[in-house]
């Protein structure tokens, strides 16, 4: 496997912007590779996939993103072994992890910012009753917003869609006076865009490496 990691680096050329590494396209050697060449933050979709990567991977100061959905009900089994939650978007979910979490976790709310038919993420217009709802629990630090653009190589639609979390930023701010200011907004294909869009968190797979052919 042959790994992208200098040359998508210096494409987004800001040190504050952190790559999260989608894993589902790696086993854990492979991943083990990849944290060589400086990627340290890894994003799984799957909980149970996730633990084991863990387990195999224990040596390494690995910074561990759950980025795909979380049922409630398997909620007990990850949420003390994760740093960050990319994909809080119900309260019964937040109702679960301020029971069961031992401290703080770093939490995005995913919002639905794509046109296409998706059942994750709370609309726009849900957003703020959202946070009012949880702001008060101590087991869920609120760092910002999540959202997936519609999977289109037409820029304009993938930017409008990312602005929606841009002017969603400043109705939190006006209306509740919390400052949302990390962004997990971009992907392999609208990275770029994201970065303009004031991303701090990218979720990269595809884009990261390319499989040698024997
Ligand atoms: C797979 C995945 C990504 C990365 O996908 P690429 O297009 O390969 O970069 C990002 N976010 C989530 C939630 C994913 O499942």
């Amino acid at each position: 496997m042959i790994f992208y990691t200098e040359k998508i680096l210096s494409n987004i050329n800001n040190d504050s912007v952190k790559v999260v590494a989608a894993t589902k396209y790696f086993n854990s050697d492979e991943m083990r590779e990849l944290y060589k060449t400086g990627i340290h933050h890894f994003g799984e979709n799957r909980i149970e996939i996730l633990l084991e990567k863990q387990e195999n991977l224990s040596d390494l100061d690995i910074t561990w993103h759950l980025i795909g959905t979380l049922q409630t009900k398997k909620a007990k089994k990850i949420i003390n072994s994760i740093d960050y939650l990319h994909s809080l978007d119900t309260i019964k979910l937040a109702n679960e992890i301020q029971k069961r979490r031992v401290d703080a976790l770093n939490c995005f709310i995913q919002v639905n910012i794509s046109s296409e038919e998706s059942k994750h993420g709370l609309n726009p217009d849900e957003v703020i009753d959202f946070i009012k709802e949880i702001r008060n629990f101590d087991k869920i630090n609120i760092i910002g917003l999540m959202g997936m653009a519609e999977l289109t190589s037409d820029e304009e639609i993938i930017s409008n869609e990312f602005q929606k979390l841009n002017d969603l930023q400043l109705l939190i701010k006006k209306e509740l006076n919390i400052d949302l200011l990390d962004l997990s907004i971009g992907m392999s294909n609208d990275y770029l865009i994201a970065l303009k869009h004031n991303a701090t968190y990218l979720r990269l797979g595809s884009v990261l490496f390319k499989k040698e052919v024997q």
